[in-house]
């Protein structure tokens, strides 16, 4: 029987607020064990919590950009649970009246637009961290990211592969980016997800038994991670078993997930609204301020780099891919208008060297090898004829490497394009000297010869004629 997997994805996209969401720590990432906490977020008796302005017009941000409606009275709950990184007892989110819903995100998925259903975004604080097999055989608790702001973003179950999953939350990092509410860094655990999976046999509206996979964080464990699991299961159900509802965890080592604790259910949380926190009333004024105020986002970004720099429609999608991406491409742009130009050699050469050095996922721009404004100036000095296209990329190699300007490179290598008519016709007597033989064959009507011979007089000037002037003078020659 062939089976049809189910996905829905929740996402916990950390916001890039300065304070914590109830107090007024800082959640720089990074500081040392537990020096970011006080009385309120490592849940001392006896305190109150009070929410963060900026949490809750960060989540308007996401709401409104995700085309959500937005709940004027929503309410904030303690979800309880016992575990050493939650010295409270509970967490506080929201559970009825979370603060946006019924939102939807149109992602591409193989050339085609799918529109992918939010059944919620709601806001709560994140939990501190444990770590094991450091300290002999003691646990430590570190509690600066306890009181950390998050957004739960929650999709329905519209999903049907692995890669509408990574599509989806391609599309969805590049929004929350791009609205500047997290920084999508899912290296260091700021934009994660939790994927629930399940298969039903193909045609079948009935859903199938759900299985969680938690703390999935990087594009790859999310792809393999689902892809196993659509396996596992067909197989379980191709062999007549039966799935129980559980949470895994995604074992990056062995390529395979593995049970964690079989699935709590709302009711095992015991929610209720939390006591200390008055509903949340959101006035029409503020939503309206919000929704002015929102940014370009992706898909307006990407319809203007295709009208407005005649960008292909695939080269504007990678370029709106992220936000630090687009700033990248635009700012080389202005260092020299040739935006066709400038967005191969991002999306070619630059792509590449990113990959290989494993700095694709990774959002420090910074930290890339090239700046926007030095290839801007790569791309211009071919297009002021100064080197050809070949010389560009021993050019673009060596600034990778030596980190100089480009024009500094061409000065230092002597690089510099000759077009100088008299030393190329040197050098294209001598190699039709050396090549009796070939101009006879191209004299009696061998074609393919001619670039046989351009070859030899680029190979003898080092790549560095002028192509164009050794076409133009060869044929002229060969009269
Ligand atoms: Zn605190």
């Amino acid at each position: 029987m062939n089976y049809e997997p189910v996905i829905g994805l929740e996402v916990h996209a950390q916001l890039l607020t300065d304070s914590k969401i109830f107090c007024g720590c800082s959640t720089r990432f990074g500081a040392e064990p537990n020096a970011n906490t006080c009385p309120v977020c490592i849940g001392l008796p006896g305190v109150l919590p009070v929410l963060n302005r900026k949490v809750v017009e960060f989540a308007l941000r996401a709401g409104l950009a995700t085309h959500c409606e937005i709940t004027r009275a929503s309410r904030l709950a303690r979800k309880n649970y016992f575990y050493p990184d939650l010295p409270k007892g509970y967490q506080i989110s929201q559970y009825e009246l979370p603060i946006c819903e019924h939102g939807y995100i149109d992602i591409e998925v193989s050339g085609a637009t799918k529109r992918v259903r939010l059944t919620r975004i709601h806001m709560e604080e994140d939990a501190g961290k444990n770590i094991h097999d450091q300290h002999g055989d003691s646990s430590l608790v570190d509690l600066n990211r306890a009181g950390v702001p998050l957004l739960e973003i929650v999709s329905e179950p519209d999903l049907r592969s692995a890669d509408e999953a990574v599509s989806y939350l391609k599309t969805l990092r590049a929004i929350v980016q791009f609205l500047g509410v997290c920084d999508g860094n899912m290296e260091e655990g700021s934009f994660r997800c939790d994927a629930n999976v399940s298969v039903r046999p193909a045609g079948s509206d009935r859903l199938g038994t759900k299985i969680e996979i938690k703390n999935l964080n990087s594009f790859k464990a999310i792809e393999k991670a689902i892809a196993f699991e659509i396996e596992r299961q067909s197989d379980v159900l191709s062999g007549g078993g039966q799935l129980v509802q559980e949470t895994r965890l995604w074992d990056e080592h062995r390529e395979e997930t593995r049970s964690m604790r079989s699935k709590e259910s709302a009711h095992d949380y015991r929610y209720f609204p939390d006591p200390d926190l008055l509903p949340l009333v959101i006035n029409a004024d503020w939503i309206a301020e919000v929704r002015a105020g929102l940014p370009e986002l992706p898909a307006a970004r990407k319809a203007r780099f295709m009208q407005g720099y005649q960008l292909p429609a695939y080269e504007a999608e990678l370029l709106t891919s992220r936000k630090d991406i687009a700033d990248y491409f635009e700012e080389a742009v202005t260092a020299h208008a040739n935006a066709k130009a400038v967005a191969n050699w991002i999306v070619g050469d630059l792509f590449r060297v990113l990959k290989e050095q494993k700095l694709d996922e990774e959002f420090y721009i910074d930290r890339w090898p090239v700046a926007a404004e030095r290839l801007g100036e790569l791309v211009r000095l071919i297009d002021q004829g100064k080197i050809s296209g070949k010389i560009a990329k021993t050019v673009f190699a060596e600034m990778l490497s030596s980190g100089k300007s480009p024009q500094q490179i061409v000065s230092d290598k002597g690089l510099e394009q000759v077009s100088d008519r008299s030393s190329i016709e040197i050098e294209i007597d001598r190699v039709l000297a050396a090549n009796g033989k070939q101009v006879e064959q191209y004299k009696s009507g061998n074609d393919k010869i001619f670039g046989y011979l351009v070859g030899q007089v680029m190979k003898a000037t080092g790549g560095k004629a002028n192509p164009q002037t050794v076409n133009n003078l060869l044929r002229a020659k060969l009269q």
